[in-house]
C-alpha cells in the first residue's frame, strides 16, 4: 500500500492494513503482537489519541506519535429526514465534503458510503457527476465512515448493511477500495459479514473481475439502459465498456454460494421505461444470476428535462420482469427532503462552486435539448 502522508511527514496509521502495522512496530522494536492490539484500538474502540491505547506501553505509544497519526473525518451536519434517514455531512482533513447516508427502515439500517470526492463517470442523472473527481478517499476515510456513525448512534440504530453507493465510483479506486473491504470484513475490526456488504459500480469490466476474484462481497451494476445507444446517453462510461462486454463479464463472474449480482435500474420517464425496454431487459438478464431494483428518478430542479416514471408504469414494468422470471424490486425513496436520495449527493455542496467550465457546458446542452456530447469526458484514466 502506498503511505498516506501529512504535511507534518506522520503517516495516516488507518489506512495501513494490520501486518503493515505489525512491520512498523518491529521496526520501532516492539513485539509483533502489539500490533492487534493496537489495530483493535483504531477500529473496535475508536480512539482518537494514541495515550488512549493504555495496554500498549507508554515508550511505544510515544514512538507511534511521532510517525504516524490517527485520521478522523469531521462533522459538519447531521440532518435528519421525515422518514428517519440521516444524513452525515463530513470534511476530510484537506476540506472537501463527503456523505454517507444511513436509511432506517423495519429490517435493517443501511450505511450509505462515499468512496470518492466527486466522481468522473458524469452519469446523467446524477448530480454528484457534475463535481467531477476531486480525488480518491484513502481507505481511512472509507472505513472512518461507519465506524464514526455506529459513534454517533445508538446500539438501537446499529449498522446492519454497507453500501457502497454514496459519492463516487467506488472501483474507480479500488486500490483503496480493497484495504477499506477488508477493515470492514475483518472481526478484529468492523467485523461486517460479506453477505451485508454491497459494491455498486457502473460497470469498470476489469476492476468487477478484480474485486469479484478477491473478495466475496455482494455486487450491484448500475444498468438503467436497454440498448447500447441508450445507455451511451445516460453512462458516458459505455463508451469504453459496452453494455455487451459488460454484461458477459457478469455472467462469467467468479460467483460463490447463492450470490446474485444486482442490476440497478434508474427509471426516467420517456427514457428508458417503455414496455419495449421491458422486454430487452428480460432478454438481456439471461443467463445471470440476477435481481433487479428498480429505481423511479428522483426528480430535482438541476435536471428538469428528466422526469419520474407514472407508479403504474413503474408498476407495470416490474409486472413485465417477474412474470419472465426476473426478481425484480421497486426501491422506495428515501430522504428525499434532505438531498439523501439516490443521484442527489452533492446538492447544494460548496465544491460545487468549483465544477469545471466544461461539465457546465455540457449540462447547459443537455438542458437545452441540443444533444448531450458525451466524448467531452475522458475515461483513458481508467484501466
Ligand atoms: S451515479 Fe454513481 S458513478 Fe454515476 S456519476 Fe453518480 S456517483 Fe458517479
Amino acid at each position: 500500500m502506498p503511505e498516506f502522508r501529512r504535511a507534518d511527514g506522520r503517516i495516516d496509521i488507518k489506512s495501513l492494513t494490520l501486518l503493515e502495522i505489525e512491520a512498523a512496530l518491529t521496526g520501532l522494536g516492539s513485539e509483533r503482537f502489539r500490533a492487534l492490539q493496537v489495530y483493535k484500538w483504531l477500529w473496535q474502540r475508536g480512539v482518537r489519541e494514541f495515550d488512549e491505547m493504555t495496554n500498549v506501553a507508554k515508550a511505544v505509544r510515544a514512538s507511534l506519535a511521532e510517525r504516524f497519526y490517527i485520521p478522523f473525518l469531521d462533522v459538519v451536519a447531521v440532518q435528519k429526514s421525515i422518514d428517519g434517514t440521516h444524513k452525515f455531512l463530513w470534511a476530510t482533513e484537506d476540506g472537501h465534503r463527503i456523505e454517507s447516508v444511513m436509511i432506517p427502515d423495519d429490517e435493517r439500517n443501511t450505511l450509505c458510503v462515499s468512496s470518492q470526492v466527486g466522481c468522473a463517470m458524469a452519469c446523467t442523472f446524477c448530480l454528484t457527476g457534475d463535481l467531477g473527481l476531486r480525488r480518491h478517499l484513502k481507505p481511512s476515510e472509507i472505513a472512518n465512515q461507519p465506524l464514526q456513525v455506529r459513534q454517533k448512534l445508538d446500539e438501537q440504530a446499529r449498522i446492519s448493511n454497507i453500501v457502497m453507493m454514496g459519492r463516487g465510483e467506488p472501483l474507480h479506486n479500488l486500490d483503496n477500495l480493497l484495504p477499506a473491504l477488508e477493515i470492514y470484513l475483518d472481526e478484529q475490526a468492523l467485523n461486517f459479514s460479506h453477505r451485508k456488504i454491497t459494491v455498486s459500480t457502473v460497470g469498470l469490466v476489469p476492476q468487477l473481475q478484480k474485486l469479484a476474484e478477491a473478495l466475496q462481497v455482494n455486487l450491484a451494476v448500475s444498468l438503467n439502459a436497454t440498448t447500447e445507444e441508450q445507455r451511451r446517453q445516460v453512462m458516458p462510461i459505455t463508451r469504453k465498456y459496452s453494455m455487451e462486454a459488460l454484461l458477459a463479464a457478469c455472467r462469467d463472474l467468479p460467483l460463490k454460494h447463492a450470490k446474485r449480482i444486482t442490476f440497478e435500474y434508474v427509471m426516467m420517464a420517456g427514457v428508458n421505461d417503455s414496455p419495449a425496454d421491458a422486454v430487452r431487459l428480460v432478454k438481456l438478464m439471461r443467463g445471470i444470476k440476477s435481481k433487479v431494483n428498480l429505481i423511479p428518478y428522483n426528480e430535482n430542479p438541476d435536471r428538469p428535462t428528466i422526469r419520474r416514471p407514472a407508479d403504474a408504469v413503474v408498476k407495470g414494468f416490474q409486472h413485465h420482469l417477474v412474470t419472465h422470471g426476473i426478481q425484480a424490486s421497486v426501491r422506495v425513496t428515501r430522504g428525499r427532503d434532505i438531498s439523501a436520495a439516490c443521484g442527489q449527493l452533492g446538492k447544494a455542496d460548496p465544491d460545487k462552486a468549483r465544477v469545471d467550465e466544461d461539465r457546465i457546458q455540457a449540462i447547459r446542452i443537455r438542458r437545452e435539448g441540443e444533444g448531450y456530447d458525451a466524448s467531452r469526458f475522458a475515461f483513458d484514466d481508467i484501466v
